[in-house]
């Protein structure tokens, strides 16, 4: 497997069929298993101030290149990715695997109804899928033991955990080794648009790598959050363009 450090931050640079793999691999082996999928505002917030992310990256079994800012920057760096490898497409390949392969899936996550409509539409584009649960993420701290307790009854073999990033990462971190053998893996997002709540950008602006813009213009409050990236470019460039001798 072919790992790499950005930043001192290791990642996968993997295809997305050799990630699917990966985790296919991770279920087969059993025990409890992290996946990260790493976009540029993650990578920057684990180096520049958040060492406990920071090492919960580096305890993941797998870290993918999620999003167009770090496929640039491992091409800055040296180090090309062979595609981007998005939490929503895992998640979907993944659940086509699921369905072929007989794992249950859990949805954790996201506003109360969405995990429900997200797996009812998943069922009905992927006949014999097992969903063991869903649950929304709108818990309180109290009930996160009880809800630990459901997810490890349920016995998945994929758990989605969507409460945004890193906050999923970070509950998956804090629970994963009690929840017995499962891969879990933070989707942000991803069923909101899977419940189709939420439009993802239309393929031309993926295709175009502008997707983000497509996101922003959908959810204006979003700004803030991308303030970090022209930080994270200026990283990425002093780190390896302007400082080599
Ligand atoms: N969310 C949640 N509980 C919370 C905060 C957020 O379940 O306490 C959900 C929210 O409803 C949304 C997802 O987490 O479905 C975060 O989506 P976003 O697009 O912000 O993901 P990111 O881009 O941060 O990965």
């Amino acid at each position: 497997m072919m790992r790499v450090e950005l930043l001192n931050v290791p990642v996968d640079s993997l295809t997305m069929e050799q990630c699917v793999e990966r985790v296919a691999e991770l279920i087969k082996a059993g025990g409890p298993r992290r996946v990260i999928t790493l976009n540029p505002e993650i990578l920057y917030r684990a180096v520049q101030f958040d060492h406990t992310l920071l090492e919960l990256i580096n305890r993941a079994d797998l870290v993918t290149a999620d999003g167009e800012g770090i496929v640039w920057a491992g091409r800055v760096a040296g180090l090309p990715f062979p595609e981007r490898v998005t939490g929503i497409d895992l998640m979907l390949r993944l659940v086509e695997r699921a369905a072929a392969k007989g794992w249950s899936i859990y949805l954790l996550g996201s506003a109360p109804g969405v995990a429900e409509e997200a797996a009812a539409n998943l069922i009905r584009r992927y006949p014999g899928l097992q969903v063991a649960g869903t649950r929304h993420g709108y818990f309180k701290p109290d009930e996160e033991a009880g809800l630990a307790q459901a997810i490890k009854q349920a016995a998945p073999q994929l758990l989605f955990v969507a409460l945004g990033a890193p906050a999923q990462e970070k509950w998956i971190d804090r629970h994963i080794e009690h929840l017995g053998s499962m891969v879990a893996i933070g989707v942000g997002g991803s069923m909101d648009v899977i419940s189709g709540r939420v439009v993802r950008a239309p393929l031309w602006m993926r295709k175009l790598k502008i997707e983000w813009l497509g996101r922003l213009l959908k959810e204006p409050s979003r700004w803030r959050r991308m303030l970090v990236l022209p930080k994270f470019a200026w990283l990425v460039l002093k780190t390896y363009r302007f400082s080599r001798k």
